[in-house]
């Protein structure tokens, strides 16, 4: 795994394994007993570590405290019916890094490097990927700029980290929406397509508010006019209309998600038809009211498929049909577990084996 990357490991001496208990396993509170640390400077990555998990020292003027430059990935680690571990198509994740990289003018990493890096930590903590249904390794990939400037400019020198967080069945409960018509999460021209940490600090307020007024998520609409959907939360928009998938197109504003990819890969091997286009809010509810709209859902690694129940815009709730019966959601969800669990041959090369 490591031929072409020298990682230094060095081991912890105080395992936190056989204290975690996997029975309770919240998002992204309770992390492996290892972390991956590179540094970029002089024009190039290198110091690939892993080291035991814990707190780092850096400087109180680090750019990316005051100016935001960093972002970061996410995606998982699964333990197979015959104990393999897999991590699911991270050379996506791997070009997406890149690309969220050059937007917020940042070194790139070769994507063979993040690709081994993630596996050789995974490698390492594999002991921390649980043995249990709907549990997984979530793996947090990051960046950020560590000169200690406060002037306004691109750093010089830069961190790359990967934590893991065993973590168990996300809360799939179907969801109360609300379209928003008042903020914005990303507009044109801006930055919405990189995994950037500033999207998700100006997306709270508007989240905060949503929830106030007994919303799960926010279904987000373009900047300009309100009237197209853009994305559901930190997850892509999908709907299922007239038998078709429906999802808006990517763009600047709209983050180019793996499960989405994946989900329209497998919805076009069914024979389903496919529309990447925009997507109006007012197609949405008159589909809602015709009946032909028979899913919406949010699409994201965290909980693959996050189905909606109701709709509201404009102080206006539509209730959409009864998404635990719905057919599609249901066996999307079972065809990606098949694929990521390794229980149907892996006929597109999307698991990498640790
Ligand atoms: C991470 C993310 C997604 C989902 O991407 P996946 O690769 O499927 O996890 C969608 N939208 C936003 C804004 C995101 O941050």
């Amino acid at each position: 795994m490591t031929d072409t990357l020298a990682i230094k490991v060095t081991k912890t001496t105080s395992s936190k394994l056989s204290k975690t208990d996997f029975e309770d396993l919240p998002f992204g509170k309770i992390f492996s007993d290892h972390m991956l640390t590179a540094d970029y400077a002089d024009g190039e990555w290198k110091n690939f570590e892993i080291v035991p998990y814990g707190n780092i020292s850096v400087s109180p003027a680090m750019s990316s405290l005051h100016y935001g430059q960093t972002f970061f990935e996410g995606l998982k680690a699964y333990r197979n019916d015959d104990g393999k571990i897999s991590i699911f198509r991270p050379d996506k994740n791997a070009k997406r890094f890149n690309s969220s990289a050059e937007r917020m003018c940042m070194p790139a990493l070769p994507e063979e490097l993040f690709i081994q890096s993630i596996g050789a930590v995974v490698d390492l903590d594999r002991d921390w990927v649980p043995n249990k249904k709907d549990y997984t390794l979530y793996i947090r990939p990051f960046m950020f700029a560590t000169d200690p400037y406060l002037g306004v400019q691109p750093s010089t020198t830069y961190k790359f980290m990967v934590l893991l967080c065993p973590t168990g069945k996300y809360f799939s409960k179907n969801l109360s929406v609300k379209i928003e018509t008042e903020y914005t999460r990303s507009a044109e021209g801006g930055f919405g397509y990189a995994k950037a940490a500033g999207n998700y600090a100006g997306s709270l307020y508007p989240g905060k508010k949503a929830a106030e007024q007994g919303f799960d998520q926010i279904l987000w609409t373009d900047a300009k006019t309100h009237e197209y959907v853009e994305e559901m939360g930190a997850a892509n928009a999908m709907f299922v209309i007239d038998g078709k998938l429906v999802t808006p197109s990517t763009r600047d504003t709209i983050l180019d998600g793996v499960t989405r990819d994946s989900i329209i890969t497998l919805a076009k091997e069914w024979g389903m038809e496919v529309e990447e286009r925009r997507v109006s809010v007012a197609e949405v509810i008159e589909a809602v009211e015709n009946g032909t709209l028979t899913d919406a859902f949010g699409a994201g690694t965290a909980a693959v498929i996050a189905s909606v129940a109701d709709i509201t815009y404009k102080g206006k709730t539509y209730t959409l049909p009864n998404p635990d019966e719905s057919v599609f959601a249901n066996k999307m969800r079972k065809a990606m577990d098949d694929i990521k669990y390794g229980r149907v041959e892996d006929t597109r090369n999307w698991n990498y084996i640790v």
